[in-house]
């Protein structure tokens, strides 16, 4: 499934085939929102052919925002659209499970909730099909996938954003963090030693760590993910 964990689509209107205005607007992909990670994934491996945004709205594209499409081994194209940010470039060789970029709103999102149109086209570019025997998700509203569980598992957390830094501890002011603890890597994968009320307890090093916020509002700091 393109997410870790479970894998929503919250409304009929986010279904492939859904039309709107008397037939005069057709879905071509499903509307999918990770609800335990941000990082969206290739369905399926082959080679980025596209990984741009089109501000021009003349160009019908822009209704897409940051979107990556993989043409697969088949010829078949894969399309993620309206991507917060993208992490691969055009040209790139990428396998199932990659990451392409984080889930969000950009572009005409419909609804305007973060998620992440996916739609699987013929090997012409132009002709979508049903997605849902690739997606993981029927072509329906519901939440498909499981939670990750806790117990005794390992986790790990990596920032989604670069310049976070570790505080003593999650009530600490900006103020007391200036110096001492640890920015964190981008990208990074750290232990994760515990969580508490939207913060997480890194290590650093073997005997050095600190916490770091999860997520505020509308922002994600740090993907919580089993190792
Ligand atoms: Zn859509």
């Amino acid at each position: 499934m393109i997410f870790k964990g479970r894998n929503q689509i919250p409304y009929a209107y986010g279904c492939y085939g859904y039309t709107r205005g008397g037939g005069k607007t057709w879905h071509g992909g499903q509307d999918i929102v990770g609800l335990d990670d941000v990082r969206v994934r290739a369905l399926r491996g082959g080679t980025v052919v596209q990984s741009r945004i089109v501000t021009d709205h003349s160009n019908l594209t822009w209704e897409w925002g940051n979107y990556v499409t993989v043409r697969t081994a088949s010829g078949e194209q894969d399309i993620y659209a309206h991507l917060d940010s993208r992490a691969v470039v055009a040209g790139q060789t990428v396998k199932a499970g990659d990451m392409l970029g984080i889930m969000g709103s950009t572009g005409n999102a419909a609804g305007g909730y973060k998620h992440t149109h996916y739609e699987r086209r013929k090997a012409d570019g132009k002709t979508a099909v049903d997605p849902s025997a690739v997606s993981g998700c029927a072509n329906k509203a519901g939440t498909y996938g499981e939670a990750p569980s806790a117990g005794d598992r390992q986790y790990t957390a990596t920032p989604l954003v670069g310049g976070l830094r570790l505080r003593p501890y999650p009530e600490a002011s900006d103020d007391n963090c200036n110096g001492a603890l640890a920015v964190l890597e981008k990208g990074k994968a750290y232990p994760l030693v515990q969580t508490r009320n939207g913060w997480a307890f890194l290590r650093t090093g073997e005997n050095s760590g600190g916490w770091a916020c999860i997520s505020e509002a509308d922002s994600t700091y740090l993907s919580i993910e089993e190792v």
